[in-house]
């Protein structure tokens, strides 16, 4: 095996993290993780927005295997994400196996040696068995160009790419979308700037946070009693369980909901025509839900203005709406990241020098369980194709990956050093056949969101509960793959096809 590494992971956000930790209790440490940046984190590294935090409650936004019971709020905020994941890795020793400042920019499996040959930018390879790309769903900005953007002479950023040394007091900002950042941004610049503009393009339903600071009680308790804390996370979880059942257009919750955000909304902002405006006309549960309690006032400000109409131009210091000019010095891109329609960051070249993101891009994208792909054998993705989630922990989704990825590097390792797996394409197909089936049935067909793509198809959530994801992927079934034992075998049928 000419292999220098047995996994290889791409990327060192939550994703890569687990999935060392994972392979490290599993007694694997022939493993390497490629980071383009010069630190661990993902998204947690990259937003920097003020406001930035997370919508779902600590005690189950973190690690099963590594709980935390110091965490100062129910919701926490960005920059104690970030301590409690360089606290993980600082204990779980997990900085030699990372590799930063490294891009991959091209992942090739090389049939004849039966591993993946791995790319960076500076043209350096190095060779892995497996492949596992934790990249993340939220890599890549969606910046719109209205108009005349590049005559503006004011500061343009994505909510992604925030500048922390840039003062917004005393100055007009504009902010570009209503969605989760925005939502998170708007409250925390809106006391500080003298004028805010938001410009929506569709209202989101929000719904309460109830966020508050941990008592100490709370912390003495989680630490003497870690018991406790398990049993907060398992109440969370059934909790956001129950909230999932309004994506599968059960009445009575949809009826719940909708009483719920639009009381929260009728409640919360003073001017009727401002609420009629930020009133969704899509079922409650099509587009991502924003949990929040600060968005909603930031609008009774006297300063703090929504815009509706579509923005015609943006010329040298101002935003136009039909025909009228807002005066900005400041453009704040909170508009969401490429998701649904992949771009190939990485080039990834399969059997018979088959190229994924072109495949993805010609047809809907597929996977098995969204970690296998026919065709890119010893590959396994997290959160890949319809595997995403849209009411829960994310990392509860790819534990799952990872209980279920663990068996499929055994069932490789147990079949020799030469195995080559692939997943069968009829299995693939059958799996996608049902996906798209119950997609047909869900709250999301229903309005436009970042989970559909330009064809209008979802390739990004999982059409059931979490549960469910977790019972399909707690056993992996061998007779679901073709398993080669030898790379040289491997490569003849390859030639012929027959792989
Ligand atoms: P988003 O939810 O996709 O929202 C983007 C917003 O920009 C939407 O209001 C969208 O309007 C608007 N927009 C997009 N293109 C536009 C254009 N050309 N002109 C005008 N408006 C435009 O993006 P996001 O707020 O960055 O959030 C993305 C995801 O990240 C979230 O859904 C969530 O999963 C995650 N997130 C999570 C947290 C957290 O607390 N854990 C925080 C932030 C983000 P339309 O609705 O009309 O498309």
């Amino acid at each position: 095996m000419s292999a220098l590494y047995q996994v290889g992971i791409v990327g060192a956000g939550f994703g890569g993290i687990i999935a060392a930790i994972e392979l490290l209790k599993s007694g694997r440490h022939s493993f390497i993780i490629f980071e383009k940046a010069g630190d661990i984190g993902g998204v947690w590294r990259n937003n920097i927005y003020p406001g930035c935090g997370c919508d779902v409650r600590s005690d189950f936004y973190s690690i099963k295997s590594q709980p935390n019971p110091n965490w100062s709020e129910h919701f926490s905020q960005r920059k104690e994400i970030l301590d409690y994941l360089d606290h993980v890795v600082e204990k779980q020793q997990l900085k030699k196996y990372i590799r930063f400042n490294t891009e991959v920019g091209e992942a090739r499996f090389l049939p004849a040696e039966g591993c993946w040959q791995i790319t960076d930018q500076h043209f350096s390879t190095c060779k892995v068995k497996i492949l596992i790309l934790a990249t993340g769903p939220f890599r890549l900005p969606q910046i719109p160009k209205p108009d005349g953007i590049e005559k503006f002479k004011g500061t343009s950023f994505h909510s992604a790419n925030w500048d922390n040394n840039l003062k917004l007091e005393s100055l007009n900002v504009a902010v570009i979308g209503t969605g989760s950042s925005s939502a998170q941004i708007v409250p925390a610049i809106a006391g500080k700037v003298k004028n805010l503009y938001v410009f929506q393009r569709s209202p989101a339903w929000v719904l309460p946070k109830w966020n508050g600071r941990s008592s100490k009680i709370k912390i003495a308790a989680y630490r003497r009693f870690p018991a406790l804390q398990k049993i907060s996370r398992e109440l969370n979880y059934w909790f956001l369980e129950w909230i999932g059942l309004l994506f599968f257009s059960k009445r009575f919750m949809h009826r719940l909901i909708t009483w719920l955000a639009k009381n929260k909304l009728s409640k919360e902002v003073k001017d009727p025509l401002t609420r009629q405006l930020l009133t969704p006309t899509y079922a409650v549960g099509c587009k991502r839900i924003i949990l929040s309690d600060d968005f909603y006032p930031a609008f009774n400000l006297p300063h703090v203005k929504l815009i509706t109409g579509a923005i015609q131009s943006v010329d040298e210091h101002s935003i136009v709406v039909d025909n009228t000019k807002f005066k900005v010095d400041v453009i704040v891109f909170a508009t969401g990241f490429k998701v649904a329609d992949i771009e190939q960051y990485i080039r990834i070249i399969g059997l018979e020098g088959a190229e994924l993101g072109n495949q993805w891009e010609q047809s809907k994208p597929k996977a098995f369980l969204g970690i296998n792909v026919a065709g890119y054998p010893n590959l396994c993705f997290q959160l890949g194709p319809n595997s995403g989630l849209y009411h829960s922990s994310v990392l509860h989704v790819i534990e799952s990956q990872m209980v279920y990825i663990l068996q499929y590097v055994a069932l490789l390792e147990s079949r020799g050093d030469h195995a080559v797996i692939d997943v069968k394409a009829d299995r693939q197909q059958a799996y996608n056949n049902q996906i798209d089936h119950e997609l047909t049935k869900t709250v999301w067909n229903g309005c436009h969101s970042w989970y559909l793509n330009k064809r209008g198809e979802n390739v990004v959530l999982y059409p059931h509960l979490t549960w469910h994801y977790r019972k399909h992927t707690r056993k992996i079934d061998p007779s679901d793959y073709k398993i080669i034992t030898s790379y040289k075998i491997a490569e003849q049928e390859m030639l012929t096809s027959r792989f």
